[in-house]
């Protein structure tokens, strides 16, 4: 079915960018820059400025960029890595890929870690904590940062949903020993394909993520510290991706004004829950826009029945999911709102008319005009 109102519309983005984003393309065409160079570097400058961390290191996805993070740290087979229980997969298989066991910690009414339930799932063999910042919110990170000095813990941040959410002006991916970044072309700075990034302060461990990416090989010197993995940014990603940053500031007020809109829209629906929450100093910057319902699937095929593509992340938990082996030590937050949620469209490249149109589908699921 053709909807009315895509989730994304990547083509439309790119018609309005296209000047910019063809010159980029030519010049790494022409230039034959494809692999470790100037526009590399160039974003790698730019998103360590944005993000305020000394260094910012292009990998080639969100899930490379928690792999990575965590071989810098040293974790592996015999320790323990604290995750929340509603994230995407690839936060907890990068803690199994380097062999160490993720354990499970349930969230809030924010969708983030409840800092509350973390102490109790700490054992002697915990080494790392992994917060995540899903939907463009940060987790609650002075709680996070002050249990984690407690017990020695590293925190490596997700922070693949939350590009310019920050904590007390501070931003997410500058916390932590690296942020983490992914981006795939849904995410609030997509590319055209897959890409990620570390942020971090460390030297050593931007040194240890720019020779890993490399097959452990530091390219000034030709000597290999480690058996590492191929990695890499593309330079062409990394060309666009420059193109797409210079836009964030406003792209992030626009997510804010159509987050508005929606609260506006849906206000006076109690069945809905908004994802407005409190401040905490938090400022949110609206990856999702996800609503709760209590009605489920009802809601989320109205919304698609009436041409407005949604996303369900996520009905079943991915602890659920047999093959990943995980254990479900009870999360009833994240029971709960699996069965609710729905992804409404919000990005950058919706108009006015979207807007309504989504709001008034919303509207009309409850007999609302
Ligand atoms: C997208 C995402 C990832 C993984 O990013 P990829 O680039 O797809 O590997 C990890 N964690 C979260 C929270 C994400 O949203």
């Amino acid at each position: 079915m053709a909807y009315k109102v895509r989730f994304v519309n990547p083509g439309k983005l790119y018609r309005q960018l296209k000047p910019d984003l063809d010159a980029a393309y030519f010049k790494v065409m022409e230039n034959g820059n494809l692999i470790d160079r100037e526009e590399l570097w160039n974003f790698e400058g730019e998103l360590a400025k944005f993000v305020g961390t000394r260094h910012a290191v292009g990998l080639n996805s969100g899930y490379d960029s928690l792999h990575m993070s965590l071989r810098a740290c040293g974790i592996g087979p015999g320790d323990e890595v604290i995750v929340p229980a509603h994230t995407f997969v690839a936060t907890a298989s990068a803690v199994v890929n380097v062999g160490a066991r993720p354990v499970l910690v349930d969230v809030g009414r924010d969708f983030n870690i409840d800092v509350d339930r973390i102490e109790e799932a700490i054992s002697p063999r915990t080494r790392g904590i992994i917060p995540v910042h899903l939907n463009g919110r940060m987790a609650y990170m002075p709680a996070v940062t002050e249990i984690a000095e407690k017990h020695g813990l590293a925190i490596v941040e997700d922070a693949c949903q939350s590009l310019g959410a920050s904590q007390d002006g501070k931003k997410a991916g500058a916390w932590g020993v690296t942020g983490c970044w992914s981006f795939y072309p849904f995410k609030i700075l997509g590319g055209y394909g897959d890409g990620g990034a570390i942020t971090t302060n460390s030297d050593e461990v931007a040194d240890f993520a720019r020779r890993m990416r490399f097959n452990g090989e530091d390219r000034h010197t030709g000597q290999y510290h480690g058996h590492g993995f191929t990695c890499l940014l593309d330079n062409i990603q990394a060309a666009f991706l420059s193109v797409k940053l210079r836009h964030m500031p406003e792209w992030i007020e626009k997510r804010r004004v159509i987050a508005e809109r929606y609260r506006a829209g849906f206000a006076g629906i109690d069945d809905l829950a908004l994802p407005h929450f409190n401040g905490d100093g938090r400022s949110d910057v609206f990856q999702n826009y996800v609503v709760r319902s209590k009605q489920g699937d009802a809601f989320s095929d109205h919304m698609r029945e009436h041409g407005v593509e949604v996303l369900v992340q996520w009905r079943k938990p991915y602890y659920r999911h047999e093959a990943l082996q995980l254990e479900d030590r009870g999360f009833p937050e994240t029971e709960l709102l699996s069965s609710e949620v729905c992804s409404l469209p919000l990005a950058v490249e919706l108009d006015d008319d979207e807007v309504e149109h989504v709001i008034s589908t919303v509207r009309s699921f409850y007999g609302l005009s």
